[in-house]
């Protein structure tokens, strides 16, 4: 074990193996934002592209959806059949957990994650990184509107899809993507306005994350002291680079997720774990603790 200084007076240890009641005692009477990503869903029933259980899978990238027709038809194909269980996907008890520790120093959670949950579990503020599953964009004029009102519009236009013997040979992806084989036949509508093309609103692998987002998380950031990152590999530089920005300020940076990180050499403690029971654990300690004081 060795000791690492944090800067905010803080000396934190790096160890093997660490347990929720030392991140517990770090956290308590400080300030943190959460940054989570897919690991923070998979108890949602939403596999994780990059988990140690992941599926393989090569999400289309933002070139190819803009560049082709067919692309766009594949794509709303696949997100048509992997709707139906994103859309009813539920709130986990990791979800529930992490709402519930805003009564113990949670300024906000940064999520990677499309799907929604955290708003649905009662978190107050959240920043949508990547976008949301539940709201379309036209391409053409901008118009936003609800996946779901799609969804029936789709499900009009393909009454043959509609079959429960599709629909459950359906593979679920984390951006609500499914496999459809028969995508070739699918038909597409455009935007109730425009006619225009329709995308998820949600950030493609090959696109950036809107400005605007980004410079809201920082924000969030600086009114904490600790960064906890939960359920992500950090694969991706939209999330590395908060950790990065907040280890550059010295300031601790906690990981709790299954497997390796990208970020683990900066990591002031790390968890090799779940969210939802190591969130159930963070809560029992420390909601109740500032009950308690
Ligand atoms: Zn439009």
């Amino acid at each position: 074990m060795s000791t690492r200084d944090c800067g905010y007076r803080l000396r934190v240890s790096v160890a093997s193996t660490i347990t929720p009641t030392a991140v517990a005692g770090l956290l308590r009477g400080r300030s943190w934002v959460a940054l989570t990503g897919a690991g923070m869903s998979t108890d949602s029933g939403i596999p994780d592209y990059r988990g140690p259980t992941s599926v393989r899978a090569t999400p289309m990238q933002y070139s190819e959806f803009v560049g082709s027709g067919e692309s766009q038809r594949r794509y709303w194909a696949r997100s048509y059949l992997g709707w139906r269980r994103i859309g009813r996907a539920e709130p986990n008890p990791g979800h529930r957990a992490l709402a519930d520790l805003e009564a113990a120093g949670l300024a906000g959670v940064i999520t990677q994650n499309v799907d929604g949950l955290h708003s649905a579990a009662g978190s107050t503020r959240v920043i949508n990184l990547h976008g949301d599953i539940a709201t379309v964009v036209c391409l053409e004029c901008g118009d936003r509107s609800a996946r779901s009102e799609l969804q029936r519009r789709l499900t009009s236009a393909n009454p043959r899809l509609d079959q429960p013997s599709v629909l459950q040979h359906a593979e679920l992806r984390p951006d609500g993507d499914a496999v459809a084989r028969d995508w070739q036949q699918f038909r597409l509508v455009g935007c109730v306005l425009c006619g225009g093309r329709l995308k998820p609103d949600v950030v493609f692998f090959g696109e950036s994350v809107p400005k605007s987002r980004v410079e809201a998380a920082y924000v969030l950031m600086q009114q904490a002291e600790i960064l906890v990152v939960l359920g992500s590999s950090l694969t991706v530089m939209s999330g590395l680079r908060f950790v990065r920005h907040n280890a550059k300020l010295q300031r601790p940076v906690v990981i709790i997720n299954r497997g390796s990180t990208r970020g683990d050499e900066l990591a002031s403690l790390k968890i090799d774990g779940g969210c939802s029971e190591t969130l159930t654990e963070l809560r029992a300690t420390l909601v109740g603790y500032a009950q308690l004081h």
